[in-house]
């Protein structure tokens, strides 16, 4: 075993990455990160017919936006190249030939016909057929056959697979970094098919082999993979290799904690949980992405790493560079993590408070002059989640109020705060220097002078500007609506102010 911890993320490209296939990947970065270690990114797709075209390209595209950078593996090179399963396709038959010789595997020779008329027949007595030590002795495979039988087949080119002799007898252990012992007993697993048919190894061939090959210390995988682990204990005791260290990840659960989340639960809420849009090759159905949403990969990267995981500190925003820090595998817990897509959200609006308003504006508001651009970028930034709701809330700043609220008018607007109105509207010809702080200052000597505070007439002159009884500051929103506009803003809104 090499001293340095190597882990990978090895996905099918069956499909656009699960956002919880993204967390797999992140913890495994994360601990390679922090130890020094080596991360590789290998792709599992030996399985050609749920092969889906792009999703290969999508897992990369996915990986490089939020910075989770292989060190090793596709698009990467290594040591141990090549890295996509299907073209190492030769080098898995002399491993499960070498479980045949040494008595650990077998040829089985029965057709699908045959498996389900055996199926059939379990069923009808009310249990379901299992392929292992009790029914291997009377089916059609080469520890059941004679020897000069098996020879004829394999001389006729008969179709076989390769199975996994598993013990009839025997308890499999073994300490899950995450779940601790897990025991198994051998009799409730079933000869696992190792080599298909078509010559393509299965999933849990492929993947010890390949595991072992490379050299990897820890399996960092989903929940879902826990009931293939103990199969998999066995393979590596069939060849006489030492496993891996495993840890099974917690399942991502639905918002409301109750079930997995599916991608079901994520169309009828309306949240991606895919990191980027999809558009699905055969059906053309788009299915939303974190990114095109308006999440940042900052925000998506911490969202993530608290889904199973957590500091035990009080701190909740982590860089990338934090997480490396702070990471460790003993942190993640068993139980399930909901997707709380409102913490995602809060992620987001944190991030966002940090990003460089220039920028924003640029990206955001490519029509609108630099300097007014990020005025308003100012102005809105902490009234956003996504940054494309920068282009709407300029839209409604501008237009002028249709309507005025009808409660603030019902409680603030009478002869008083009206005479506050009239003086406003002749108070603000008088300001040559149109800056919040001026406009403050002309407003207040003005008011002051006729003996009403402002902190009386303050909503309602905000209802008369934008009908709204809330919004952003006020003085700075003065400032970009320029006078002309604002002595427009309010004479309309004295003229549909109801009358006193
Ligand atoms: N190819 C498997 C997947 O799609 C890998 C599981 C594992 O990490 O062993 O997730």
């Amino acid at each position: 075993m090499p001293h340095s911890v190597r882990v990978r993320f090895a996905p099918s490209p069956t499909g656009p990455l699960h956002i919880g296939g993204v967390r797999t990947a992140l913890y495994n970065f994360l601990l390679a990160r922090k130890l020094g270690g080596t991360f590789i990114l290998r792709i599992e797709d030996t399985d050609q017919a749920r092969f889906v075209p792009g999703a290969e390209a999508y897992i990369l595209e996915s990986l490089a936006w939020l910075g989770i950078s292989p060190d090793e593996g596709i698009g990467v090179g290594g040591p141990f190249e090549p890295y996509r399963q299907s073209e190492r396709k030769t080098m898995y038959k002399a491993y499960a030939d070498e479980l045949i010789q040494s008595g650990k595997a077998y040829y089985a020779f029965d057709t699908s016909e045959e498996l389900d008329a055996m199926r059939t027949t379990f069923e009808s007595q009310g249990s379901a057929f299992q392929y292992n030590a009790v029914t291997r002795v009377k089916l059609r495979n080469s520890l059941a056959l004679s020897k000069e039988e098996v020879d004829q087949l394999l001389a006729n080119d008969t179709p076989y697979v390769i199975r996994l002799k598993v013990p009839a007898k025997g308890e499999i252990r073994f300490q899950d970094i995450i779940r601790d012992w897990v025991h198994v007993h051998t009799s409730s697993i079933d000869d696992k098919v190792l080599m298909k048919s078509d010559g393509m190894p299965t999933y849990h061939l492929a993947n010890v082999v390949d595991d072992h090959i490379m050299q990897i210390t820890h399996v960092i995988r989903g929940e879902e993979w826990l009931p293939s682990a103990p199969l998999h204990i066995l393979l590596y005791q069939a060849f006489g290799w030492n496993p891996p260290h495993f840890a099974h990840l917690p399942l991502l659960l639905k918002p409301e904690g109750n079930g997995k989340l599916s991608k079901r639960d994520a169309d009828l809420g309306g949240f991606p949980v895919f990191p980027l849009e999809w558009k699905d090759p055969q059906t053309g159905a788009i299915s939303k992405g974190f990114k095109q949403e308006g999440y940042l990969p900052e925000a998506t990267l911490n969202f993530l790493a608290f889904l199973g995981w957590n500091p035990g500190t009080e701190q909740e925003l982590f860089s990338l560079e934090d997480l490396i820090e702070a990471f460790s595998l003993e942190r993640i817990n068993k139980a399930g993590a909901k997707f709380d897509v409102k913490k995602a959200q809060w992620f987001n609006e944190q991030y966002l408070k940090q990003h460089d308003a220039k920028e924003l504006a640029a990206t955001y508001l490519p029509s609108i002059e630099m300097e007014k651009g990020e005025a308003y970028v100012h102005l809105f930034l902490d009234r956003i989640t996504f940054p494309q709701q920068l282009e709407q809330m300029v839209q409604e700043f501008s237009g002028f109020p249709e309507n005025y609220d009808e409660s603030v008018l019902a409680s603030k607007w009478n002869a008083e705060t009206k005479q506050a109105l009239e003086i406003i509207v002749a108070s603000l010809p008088l300001c040559h220097d149109w800056h919040a702080d001026q406009i403050k200052q002309t407003i207040q000597e003005c008011l002051d002078q006729a003996g009403i505070k402002m902190g009386k007439v303050m909503q309602l002159f905000r209802v008369a500007m934008s009908g709204k009884g809330a919004g952003p500051d006020l003085m700075i929103s003065l400032e970009l609506w320029g006078k002309d506009q604002v002595l427009a803003r309010l004479n309309k809104a004295l003229e549909k102010f109801p009358t006193i």
